[in-house]
């Protein structure tokens, strides 16, 4: 007898690699490399996860109650539309559970964010991934890709690596393009850091249209990443087919009361909202004084093109070499890239300085 044989198509999936968190040798340590919050968690969030720990020999509460309880209060939403998953990872690989198998099809844009073809690929469906227009997603190729085996398509937005973002006439048109039996995946993970204000959520969509689900994090803004915390807000049907396949008790004590306190800490949250419109406008202005092609980010973070300036490799470790840990954008296709997390003020003016004297 043979061993157990994998799945088609799990041995196509390249694992997902995060970004680098150590640099051996380094004294001092930046790490722009993940889109972390750039001060922490809040301390109200920290101190709700402290009082959570005698009680974890309790199960959490399956439902989440009162963390979706409380979204559904700061964001006008029936609660009955809210999932919270174990990271918004959880929830794209649920959606794809629900809705796609072999033979089905995935659509993505090209430099979108890697976890949905993992997720397509875990499930036996095949990822298909479309070109972008100057790495900003392009709704009529994406509409062009559709086909009678297309279950779902995944939309960053605005999207990581690349920064962009789709304004919300163009959202508007990607959905009324979908046939119905589409599933239109918004991940919003970065919603908070949009200052366009041609920008939506996608929420109201999701709550209206019955093929769209709008996804959002606590890992970015609210600097919980380390617990894993999501949550999505979809037609009814949709809520409640995840509600089904997932784990029981999904989202564990910690995090529900963690969620619940970041959630309440609007302070915290507008300081950091604050700090990053000043800080991207004002690396992305340094960089690109340094020669840089900066593209145009509405996230926590910028993708920076090196191209004719030096090997991105290179200058990827020898900011490592002093500590400062950026993304390296091979994966996504951009290997003339690196993409740099807005972290504090010190790291950023620690990275300029250190990219002004690259020996090159
Ligand atoms: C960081 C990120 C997420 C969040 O993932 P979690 O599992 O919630 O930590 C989702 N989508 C995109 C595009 C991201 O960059």
């Amino acid at each position: 007898m043979a061993p157990p044989v994998l799945r088609s198509g799990i041995l196509k999936i390249a694992p997902y690699v995060g970004g680098e968190a150590h640099a051996p040798g380094a004294g001092r340590l930046a790490r722009l490399a993940s889109n972390e919050g750039a001060f922490g968690p809040s301390p109200r969030a920290v101190a709700a996860y402290q009082a959570a720990a005698a009680e974890i020999h309790r199960y959490p509460d399956g439902a989440s109650r009162v963390l979706v309880e409380a979204l559904a209060e700061r964001h006008d939403v029936d609660p009955r539309l809210i999932v919270c998953g174990n990271g918004s990872d959880e929830i794209l690989h649920l959606l794809a559970l629900a809705y796609a198998g072999p033979g089905d099809e995935v659509l993505y844009s090209a430099h979108g964010f890697l976890v949905y073809p993992i997720a397509a690929r875990s499930v036996g469906a095949m990822p298909v991934a479309v070109a972008e227009r100057n790495l900003v997603a392009d709704v009529d190729a994406l509409l062009a890709e559709v086909t009678s085996r297309t279950r779902i398509l995944y939309l960053a937005n605005p999207n990581n690596p690349t920064g962009s973002y789709l304004p919300e006439a163009a959202l508007m048109r990607l959905h009324a393009g979908l046939p119905e039996n589409v599933l239109l995946v918004i991940d919003a993970a970065y919603a908070e850091f949009v200052s366009a204000d041609d920008y939506v959520t996608g929420q109201d969509l999701a709550v209206e249209a019955s093929n769209v689900v709008m996804t959002r994090t606590f890992s970015k803004v609210y600097a919980l990443g380390g617990l894993r915390l999501g949550w999505a807000v979809g037609p009814a049907a949709v809520i409640d087919g995840l509600h089904r396949i997932r784990g029981p008790f999904n989202i564990n004590s910690a995090a529900q009361a963690a969620g619940v306190a970041a959630l309440d800490d609007t302070a915290f949250i507008g300081a950091a909202v604050l700090h990053n419109h000043q800080a991207r406008q004002w690396l992305a202005e340094r960089l690109g004084a340094l020669g840089l092609v900066v593209y145009p980010s509405e996230g926590n973070f910028l993708l920076v093109s090196f191209e004719g300036w030096a090997d991105p490799e290179q200058v990827r470790q020898y900011l490592k070499a002093q500590g400062i840990l950026v993304r390296q954008m091979t994966a996504y296709g951009l290997p003339q890239c690196l993409r740099i997390t807005i972290g504090r003020t010190d790291e950023l003016e620690w990275l300029v300085d250190a990219l002004s004297v690259y020996p090159r």
